[in-house]
């Protein structure tokens, strides 16, 4: 038999332009670093990744149990149940008015961000820091960003000067944007009153915005009191939630948008989209959901327990690493500290450190607390900054001590050093590794 020739494929040749090159995102791709280390015999403080350590709530797993055997397709913008489920907790919980068929379910809201931007013909407006994959999102679909830098003085949070001279400086007031706004924030954790919504509001009103408000984190506000963007923007906001933050079930991949009846034609736009690649999410998984939204007693002490070791153990992690230096705000909610370290960029240039990623790479060698770089949330390579999540505790554990202390006192002072263990080890690590001669 004649053999022909074989064909050579460049690969490389045949990868996407904006995809070319691209590294895995920052957030897992620590995470295997972590566990490779872990390993190879290192102990490791994993404080990279923010994922929740709490366990799904108990009422929402027996539901998954429940309904293991659902087995068929559902509809492409999901369970009509889940999508009524969703619109009554956003009606409940922030107090606007959604609509089942204005809610569309998703494998994780990342995906829908990304299908989001890929029907949506416009541009994309970020202010940074800002979580790691809406930018490589929307470069991967070629989409034009704008990124608005915050500084540590904000809070860094948007304030509706920046974003007003923004507009000022495009001299352009017909173009279609989507502004995406993350609060409580990843990587932050700082949040925004009603009255600095209500601002941004206006600016975004005089432009026609979209918003895409990323309110993953909205129930795990410290204070139970978060506001929704929708509440105050009815008319050009999206929610985004789901149930890998609150619900601690981020590896079950269910995401949320809940749109205004005014573009439902973008979500229309997304599931024609869906029905072509994931064709809807995980049946089972779907069916579990409608449990966790419709929410109820036991969730809902679920929720404070969790907000209330949170607040406590980010609070105390920011007190702590601002003895040391470190420039950093006490959180409102969610799981991140941002963090700056330019007061003792003298300190750390004489041990060769000059910018973020290197950092982080010698802090990880040197004293093995995984954190990121400042870079991996748009923000300059040569800043001295970083992400810390100090969610590396044993939720289970923490949940149970903490429920067993009324919810009308305060955790005592010794909680989080016996039940956030971890978390306080790689905090002294943190401040030793920084404190060290070299
Ligand atoms: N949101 C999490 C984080 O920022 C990780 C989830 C993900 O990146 O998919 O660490």
């Amino acid at each position: 038999m004649k053999v022909k020739n074989s064909i050579r494929i460049d690969k490389s040749a045949s990868i996407n332009l904006n995809v070319r090159g691209l590294p895995q995102s920052p957030t897992l791709e620590i995470n295997e670093r972590c566990k490779e280390l872990e390993r190879e015999g290192h102990k490791i403080y994993r404080l990279g990744l923010g994922q929740s350590p709490f366990p799904v709530p108990s009422a929402v797993v027996n539901a998954l149990k429940l309904y293991a055997r659902e087995k068929d397709y559902l509809p492409v913008k999901g369970l009509r149940e889940l999508r009524g489920a969703v619109a009554e907790f956003h009606r409940e919980k922030d107090h606007v008015d959604a609509q089942p068929e204005n809610v569309m379910v998703g494998p994780g809201s990342k995906e829908l961000m990304f299908l989001l931007q890929l029907v949506f013909y416009g541009d994309i407006i970020i202010p940074t820091p800002c979580w790691v994959s809406y930018v490589p999102q929307a470069r991967i679909l070629g989409r034009k960003v704008h990124l608005i830098h915050t500084q540590f003085e904000e809070k860094w949070r948007l304030s509706p000067v920046r974003l007003r001279d923004f507009f000022e400086s495009e001299n352009d007031d017909g173009k279609p944007r989507i502004l995406l706004l993350n609060y409580p924030g990843n990587p932050e954790g700082a949040t925004y009153s009603r009255q600095d919504l209500e601002s941004i509001a206006e600016v975004a009103r005089r432009y026609e915005l979209i918003i895409l408000s990323d309110e993953i984190y909205g129930q795990l506000d410290f204070q139970g009191k978060h506001v929704s963007m929708a509440s105050v923007y009815p008319e050009r906001t999206i929610i985004s939630s789901g149930l890998s933050k609150w619900c601690g079930a981020g590896g079950w991949r269910l995401g949320t948008f809940t749109f205004p009846a005014q573009l439902s034609w973008l979500m229309d736009a997304m599931a024609s989209v869906a029905s072509e690649t994931y064709t809807s999410v995980s049946a089972p998984i779907q069916y579990a959901a409608v449990r966790a939204f419709k929410g109820g007693l036991s969730i809902e002490r679920y929720l404070v327990h969790a907000r209330r070791i949170l607040s406590k153990l980010g609070k105390w992690c920011a007190r702590e690493l601002s003895t040391s230096g470190i420039r950093v705000h006490s959180p409102s909610g969610a799981f991140y500290l941002f963090l700056d370290f330019s007061v003792l960029a003298d300190r750390l240039a004489e041990r060769g450190i000059q910018d973020g990623p290197t950092l982080c790479t010698r802090l990880l060698d040197e004293a093995g607390v995984a954190i990121l770089p400042g870079s991996a949330f748009e923000r300059p390579e040569n800043e001295l900054t970083a992400r810390l999540s100090y969610v590396n505790f044993d939720g289970a554990k923490a949940l149970a001590a903490s429920e067993s202390i009324p919810l009308d006192e305060n955790l005592p002072n010794d909680f989080i050093n016996h039940w956030c263990h971890d978390s306080v080890e790689a905090i002294q690590k943190l401040m030793a590794w920084l404190y060290q001669d070299h």
